[in-house]
């Protein structure tokens, strides 16, 4: 059977799946959106997913046409229809269908879409072996002109370094602020591991502030790793004991050289192991279940519709 995709309050075949050509999602970027992973049967981490999702629309003053309990509802029914247990999950919001010109009020209903699939980032060797990356010259976003924090459609700062990776022929960057700081990846936080301490930038430095990331604080945490959120250069990351990505995509993946730099050992370090194996079997043990005991069996099986 065809994806179902989640499209204004029905589900539709994929293939039926459409938004209008004069959508300023599509036009101009305007909107939010989130990724999302089901491991093992449950959503993980779904609320805090859907606040990040709401206040990013919040900050653009995007009214989502629906509640957070009916996109937690449409979430999981979209698994539940496509009959999924591990998956990608996809919302967007966007400012809907206007005019050509970009006044957003001329957009009076938003487009909302939930589409459930799979995702492979980057191949299984990386993982055990590490990734090899390199800083660019695209800076970060600045904070004040499009801030980091919001979530949304426009994703050109993070595709411009991401040619840039794909010219240089590595698989991911870490981008700088405008002072030279360390802000993140295309799609991932940073943390490095530094004397001991288990370091990622704050913030203010230009970041989406990552729920992996937050998980990882806690893991860390938990394990007594001390951590600090604080500003570092490539200096810092050239020279310290250990380095990795964190992203729902990616998960937790270790980096091993930068800029040439041969990070630690040149292997993956103690801490990132135990941390990326802290993070696993939290993901694989706790989320919202999408088919709770007891759910209705028909609902799964049933087809197009709407949910509200
Ligand atoms: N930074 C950017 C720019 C991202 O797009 C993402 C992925 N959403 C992240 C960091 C990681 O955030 P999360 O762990 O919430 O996926």
């Amino acid at each position: 059977m065809s994806r179902q995709i989640y499209l204004d309050g029905r589900f539709v075949p994929k293939e039926e799946a459409r938004v209008s050509v004069f959508d300023h999602g599509f036009l101009y970027g305007d909107g939010v959106f989130e990724g999302i992973r089901a491991y093992n049967g449950r959503v993980w981490r779904l609320e805090e997913h859907l606040v990040r999702l709401y206040e990013s629309a919040k900050s653009i003053m995007l009214p989502i046409p629906i509640s957070m309990d009916e996109m937690r509802e449409a979430t999981l029914e979209t698994l539940r229809r496509n009959n999924l247990r591990d998956a990608y999950i996809r919302t967007v919001v966007s400012r809907g269908a206007g005019d050509l010109g970009l006044d957003p009020r001329k957009c009076p209903k938003p487009t909302v879409i939930i589409i459930a699939d799979t995702i492979t980032l980057y191949p299984e060797e990386l993982y055990r072996i590490g990734m090899k990356v390199v800083t660019v010259p695209t800076r970060k976003n600045l904070s004040d002109a499009l801030n980091p924090r919001i979530k949304s459609l426009n994703y050109l700062n993070s595709i411009l370094a991401k040619l840039e990776a794909n010219h240089l022929g590595y698989p991911e960057v870490l981008l700088m602020n405008q002072e030279g700081y360390i802000t993140e990846g295309t799609g991932d936080n940073v943390f490095i591991v530094r004397r001991g301490v288990l370091m990622t930038p704050p913030n203010n430095a230009g970041i989406l502030e990552g729920i992996t990331r937050a998980v990882i604080l806690e893991v860390a945490k938990e394990a007594g790793i001390p951590t600090a959120e604080v500003l570092f250069t490539r200096h810092d990351v050239w020279t310290a004991e250990e380095c990795f990505l964190t992203g729902t995509a990616a998960e937790a993946i270790p980096v091993v050289e930068v800029d040439g730099r041969t990070v630690g050992t040149g292997k993956p370090g103690a801490i990132t192991k135990a941390l990326i194996g802290a993070f696993r079997a939290k993901a694989m043990s706790e989320g919202t279940e999408i088919y709770p005991a007891g759910a209705d069996a028909s609902r799964v099986a049933g087809g197009g519709g709407s949910l509200h």
